[in-house]
């Protein structure tokens, strides 16, 4: 029989200039009197970390900093996360500041100091064990410094798995962020590069989601078997939609022009949207791929990102085969 029930989650959601100064109130309003600040060494220099955690201390609430996350995270780099989480933790809360990489950090930190075990138990099989998480997460709150990724939408948390060679990941509905603090004015300082690849991401998560198998195609599950990526359905087919509309119209002055403010304004939205959109349907080819590309770097090192090791940008990642995948998926529905 074919499923006739679709679901749909999604964070809480804050979205605006100035946001981000309001974000020890929401911590406070999620009962967190202590958290962890997890962030990147770049986001760290660009002074944004210090930016949040002031903002925290002011509203008494008691900050420790982690500002190791490791820009694509590999198994090694969150088991590092895990150290530290387990030796200075537990907290109420974590607050992620960056981008997908230090969203994904936090949830890792967040399932490893809730829940018992090593980290690969909870990795995808067959990479990993695949285990569930027994006991509640505490509540991530996602603050986005990189349009695009829509981390902070997502149950998931991407890997390299380093021996293996693998990117691959850790998914369940609790590592969904709780709240999503977005402030367009953290992009500002975005290299084009980054821009680029990131819109680049957007993009393809917005169309991903919308020429996704739709729910109905699927076999009919039980509601313990449901997966957050159902396939997609007409919620989710609403912000895919809406996500490539903001695309247009402000993709290319973004990359050209880092300076205008509502070209920044529109991608972080379109960004939240897609992730709205491909959190709950999920993506399929171009991303399918873009695991085993970035899993085979060797010395690639782009342009705007100051990352310590060669790495493949997701979003570079994620297009490179976007175009053949869409053209051979095209008679599947050529009205999509
Ligand atoms: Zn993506």
């Amino acid at each position: 029989m074919d499923e006739t029930v679709f679901t749909y989650g999604s964070p809480q959601l804050k979205f605006g200039p100035g946001a981000i100064d309001e974000i020890a109130w929401d911590a406070s309003n999620l009962g967190a009197r202590s958290v962890a600040v997890v962030s990147d060494p770049g986001v760290a220099d660009a002074g944004i970390t210090r930016r949040v955690t002031d903002v925290l201390t002011g509203g008494d609430i008691s900050v420790d900093t982690f500002t190791g996350a490791r820009v694509e995270p590999s198994d090694a780099s969150l088991q590092e996360a895990t150290d530290w989480a387990r030796k200075n933790g537990p907290w109420d809360a974590i607050v992620a500041v960056g981008g997908g990489s230090s969203i994904d950090t936090a949830k890792a930190i967040a399932l490893m100091t809730t829940n018992d075990g090593d980290l690969v138990d909870y990795i995808n099989a067959p990479v990993g064990g695949g285990k569930n998480p027994t006991k509640p997460l505490v509540p991530v709150i996602a603050v986005p410094t990189t349009t695009g990724t829509g981390s902070e939408s997502t149950t998931i948390c991407v890997l390299d798995v380093l021996e293996a060679n693998v990117k691959t990941g850790i998914s369940h509905a609790s590592l969904r962020p709780r709240l999503a603090v977005i402030d367009p004015q953290l992009t500002m300082t975005q290299p084009a590069g980054v821009t680029a690849a990131a819109g680049m991401d957007i993009l393809c998560h917005a169309l991903e989601s919308y020429t996704a198998k739709p729910y109905t195609e699927f076999a009919a599950k039980r509601a313990e078997e449901r997966v957050p990526y159902c396939g997609a359905n007409p919620i989710s087919d609403m912000w895919s939609r809406e996500a490539v509309r903001l695309l247009a119209t402000s993709f290319r002055t973004a990359v050209a022009d880092g300076d205008d403010v509502d070209a920044r304004g529109a991608m972080a939205l379109a960004a939240t949207f897609a992730g709205m959109g491909f959190g709950n349907a999920g993506v399929h080819v171009p991303h399918a791929c873009a695991y085993p590309i970035a899993g085979m770097v060797r010395d690639f090192r782009p342009d705007g990102y100051d990352a310590d090791h060669p790495m493949v940008p997701h979003g570079m990642a994620v297009a490179m085969t976007a175009p053949a995948a869409f053209a051979l998926l095209y008679p599947a529905d050529p009205g999509r």
